[in-house]
């Protein structure tokens, strides 16, 4: 049953988030707090599936930057169960033709460091690249939409329609695929 159904108009857009195990958790790890959390918004819930959570980032300025987030306590992609493993590969192909559909993207890139301090959980950084992206923001260069300077970042409502504008993408497209054994979890608000 659709969660926001349950939860009412202000709670429309939410879901929940797996079946959460404490001890696969660390407390004070950002993600694993969030995961933890009973609801999370569109925007740190894009799609989730048994083994990965996709949230947009909150420090980006450029709309769609996503990141991949084991369920799961893990800084190292060996410390990944092979379903984990196994279930990746799909749900980044799905991403990125949902973000080519939302932003206009003609590829994407994707990186993994885990190095920043207090962000050592395993995350996949999935950035839209657009048509008319500037020359200095290719690449590993494409860093420079993150920024400390929260004046910056795009608004919760912004990263919240573009969350669940992707998350419709996703699921429209996996109706149209042939049945796999990853499956996605979402729910479309009220509103819709
Ligand atoms: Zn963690």
């Amino acid at each position: 049953m659709c969660v926001s159904r349950q939860l009412g108009q202000r709670d429309a857009g939410r879901s929940s988030v797996p079946g959460v195990n404490t001890d696969d958790l660390a407390h004070g790890c950002f993600p694993c707090d969030q995961q933890a959390a009973a609801f999370l918004p569109p925007r740190e819930d894009v799609v989730h599936t048994d083994h990965w959570r996709v949230a947009h980032a909150f420090n980006s300025t450029l709309p769609g930057w996503l990141v991949l987030l084991p369920t799961r306590h893990v800084t190292s992609f060996t410390d990944l169960t092979p379903e984990a493993a196994d279930e990746l590969g799909g749900l980044i192909r799905r991403l990125g033709t949902g973000l080519e559909a939302v932003t206009g993207c003609v590829k994407t890139y994707l990186m993994q460091f885990s190095e920043a301090e207090g962000f050592s959980h395993l995350h996949l950084h999935l950035v839209p690249r657009l048509p008319n992206h500037p020359e200095d923001a290719r690449g590993p260069r494409v860093f420079v939409y993150l920024t400390d300077d929260q004046t910056q970042w795009l608004p919760a409502t912004e990263r919240d329609t573009i969350a669940l504008s992707l998350r419709y993408q996703v699921s429209a497209r996996r109706q149209r695929a042939p049945p796999t054994d990853a499956t996605i979890v979402w729910c479309v608000p009220l509103s819709w």
